[in-house]
């Protein structure tokens, strides 16, 4: 659905198009039949997450177009090696639905990797014997039809030293229909493990379909970890985030990381403090056992990589600012 389309459908008042204008020329717009249904029965949570504000066009001197440093890391078109063992692998930059805080917005909104640039993503992965962990993202992978993720899937489990593909994904959730047993299957190869990272911010995303959608990738033997973004008006009271983690386990998803949000442009209406996350988890973790807390994470700006925010590797300084220290014992201000 494009601006016009979320007129129809009643999403934003026909007044709004004109101002909201500016904002779909920036940044890409789009809201699924399924979230369209969820906007109407479960209001601003599922709003605010999706459909354009005007706030956008606020643009902070801090906010950056790569907030977490992907190019800096990146030895090949689609391909992030931030970490020793470990790549991120993005073969395609569209979304189901755009989500109006996303890290990556600035990078979003063109194809599919052309066949040359797979080929190259592959021979880098296939060349790097340290890397043990492929994870698929984008864009949502989960996009790509059964045919092009089993290609990926027989491409990856084809490099002998490539143990485990995770595919992170918002689709069970925003476009269920997606997840059909055709690719599901898709996703499974001799030799390679198979593990999937749902991205949810807000239990009114679970509905009916997304649980289906769920518990076919868990029925089929695939384990399942949680993302989410802690989001100002969306999930920043203890409530909110009891029900979402107490959602990821019952639909067998154990509850990986609640990332800080990122320093993405035009996102600042989003933000909370760290000092605000820190609350919220120590309050979270009075009411939740062990297996429904996820960690608390910071992608440090620049490419420094995540660091827990409930830890003694954060120091609240007086003006309001942190110091926080990255894997490589560098501290850094933020
Ligand atoms: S689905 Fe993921 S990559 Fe796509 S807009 Fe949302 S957060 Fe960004």
């Amino acid at each position: 659905m494009n601006l016009d389309d979320l007129v129809t459908n009643g999403l934003i008042p026909t007044a709004a198009k004109q101002s909201l204008a500016p904002v779909a020329a920036r940044y890409a717009v789009a809201v699924s039949s399924t979230i369209a249904e969820l906007i109407a029965s479960e209001g601003e949570p599922l709003a605010r997450q999706f459909l354009p504000s005007e706030a956008e066009l606020l643009t902070l001197p801090e906010e950056r177009a790569d907030p977490i440093g992907d190019n800096a890391h990146s030895p090949a078109e689609g391909v992030v090696h931030r970490h020793r063992d470990r790549v991120l692998f993005k073969p395609v930059s569209v979304c189901p639905v755009y989500c109006r805080f996303c890290f990556r917005r600035e990078m979003l909104g063109d194809a599919t990797l052309s066949t040359e640039a797979m080929d190259r993503a592959f021979a880098y992965i296939a060349d790097h014997d340290e890397i043990w962990e492929v994870i698929l993202t984008g864009g949502d992978p989960f996009i790509l039809s059964p045919r092009r993720a089993e290609e990926i899937t027989q491409r990856l489990a084809a490099i002998p030293h490539v143990k485990i593909a995770r595919w992170h994904t918002r689709v069970p959730v925003v476009d269920p229909p997606r997840v059909t047993d055709e690719f599901v299957s898709a996703l499974k190869a001799k030799n390679l493990t198979t593990h999937v990272a749902l991205h949810a911010n807000h239990a009114g995303e679970f509905g009916e379909a997304a649980r289906i959608a769920i518990a076919r990738l868990v029925d089929a033997g695939i384990p399942m970890v949680s993302q989410s973004v802690l989001l100002n008006g969306i999930n920043d009271n203890v409530e909110a985030l009891e029900g979402l983690m107490r959602t990821f386990v019952e639909n067998r998803i154990k509850p990986y990381y609640l990332h800080h949000p990122d320093l993405a442009p035009g996102t600042s209406h989003f933000r909370v403090t760290i000092a605000q996350g820190q609350r919220l988890m120590r309050k979270l973790r009075a009411r939740l056992s062990g297996i429904a807390m996820p960690t608390y994470v910071l992608d440090i700006p620049g490419g420094h990589a995540k660091v827990p925010l409930n830890s003694d590797d954060v120091v609240a300084l007086e003006n309001g600012r942190h110091r926080i220290r990255d894997h490589a014992g560098i501290w850094h201000e933020y």
